[in-house]
């Protein structure tokens, strides 16, 4: 698997940069494949040829936008004991703090601010689940409540999201209101950090959880999280999507590295439901009550554990429906959803 880690360095590489954006704009134009004909440009051959590669096979190119440095696997020197990278034809050097098991460096990309170390890791074999736990994600309360059926345990994750993000809205506002723009801007950037933070942080304890259980991870389907909080009028509904989205991203990749099954299930009525017997129930804000065995319970719990008895998406259809497309992007491999 291939992740991408970013350093921040202190280099101006904007001769660089520049030489290398004029290589992008003359291979766009000229249509060339030839290393020779970008020879003029004057910048090391080991990174011209990677824009040359980029532009010049790419038909769907149609203007060059941000243009960064890629530095091919073998131009990188990397010493994992003193945790340095070293891109010789640049003479650049850098310190990471990244996990250190990775196989390998794919490729380095830079811009003026940051070095974007991909490296290849290699993945745990996939373990054979003895159970599975749940993972209700909400926005109100805590971003993710975690229920293991075997043991009855429960686990709340990240209550302090929603403090953060009423926090950050309520001073963009004020900025906003006296015209600072630029800080409105930066004070979102701190919030996604901390979000990002957060996120990482939920998604480990689950991780850890699911390995301490030995048990598969299921989550819900939800549609229409977005990957990122642009093209939304309502930053309130897009801050929650994307940090949705970006907290699964993470459950994902870690549950892939560890080996860990990850499989998704229908929402509907995740959190009606009785988790017990099954009939519907009555929700009113954190507490769930079920009239029929009389179950109490809170809500978000009851929904965990309702996630954790559901089938994967796909599963058990297969007689009712044999239309084919009816199963495409399902969730009912054992991998679940990649990334
Ligand atoms: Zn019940």
């Amino acid at each position: 698997m291939i992740l991408t880690f970013k350093i921040k360095h202190n280099r101006d590489f904007s001769s660089e940069l520049g030489k290398a954006r004029k290589i992008a704009e003359f291979v766009l134009t000229h249509k060339t494949r030839s290393s020779k004909d970008v020879k003029q440009f004057n910048l090391k051959s080991a990174i011209a040829n990677q824009i040359l590669r980029k532009y010049g096979n790419n038909e769907t190119i149609k203007n060059v936008n941000k243009v960064k440095l890629t530095v091919p696997s073998q131009s990188v020197n990397a010493n994992k004991e003193n945790r340095t990278i070293y891109i010789p034809c640049l003479k650049f050097s850098v310190t990471y703090d990244f996990r250190n098991d990775y196989e390998k460096i794919n490729q380095i990309e830079l811009d003026n601010e940051y070095a974007y170390v991909s490296v290849n890791i290699n993945e745990a074999p996939q373990i054979v689940p003895q159970t599975w736990i749940g993972v209700d994600r909400n926005t109100t309360g805590h971003i993710a409540v975690v229920g293991n059926p075997d043991t009855g345990k429960i686990m709340k994750l990240g209550k302090e999201a929603l403090h953060i993000h009423k926090k950050y809205k309520n001073i963009r506002r004020k900025m906003q209101r006296e015209g600072k723009y630029g800080v409105v801007k930066r004070i979102r950037d701190r919030e996604s950090r901390i979000i990002k933070n957060i996120n990482h942080n939920v998604s480990k304890a689950i991780i850890e959880t699911a390995k301490k259980n030995n048990a598969g991870i299921k989550l819900e389907k939800l549609e229409g999280i977005r990957k990122n909080r642009k093209h939304t009028r309502n930053f309130n509904y897009s801050l929650h999507s994307w940090s949705f989205y970006q907290l699964q991203t993470f459950i994902e990749y870690k549950a892939k590295l560890c080996g860990i099954p990850l499989t998704y299930v229908e929402p509907k009525n995740t959190s009606k439901d009785c988790s017990r017997c099954g009939s519907e129930g009555i929700r009113d804000a954190k507490k769930f009550v079920c009239q029929s065995c009389g179950h109490v319970d809170h809500a978000d719990a009851n929904a965990s554990f309702n996630i954790s008895q559901r089938p994967p998406i796909g599963e058990g259809r297969s007689q009712l429906n044999t239309d084919r497309d009816v199963f495409k992007g399902s969730t009912d491999t054992p991998q679940g959803a990649t990334l």
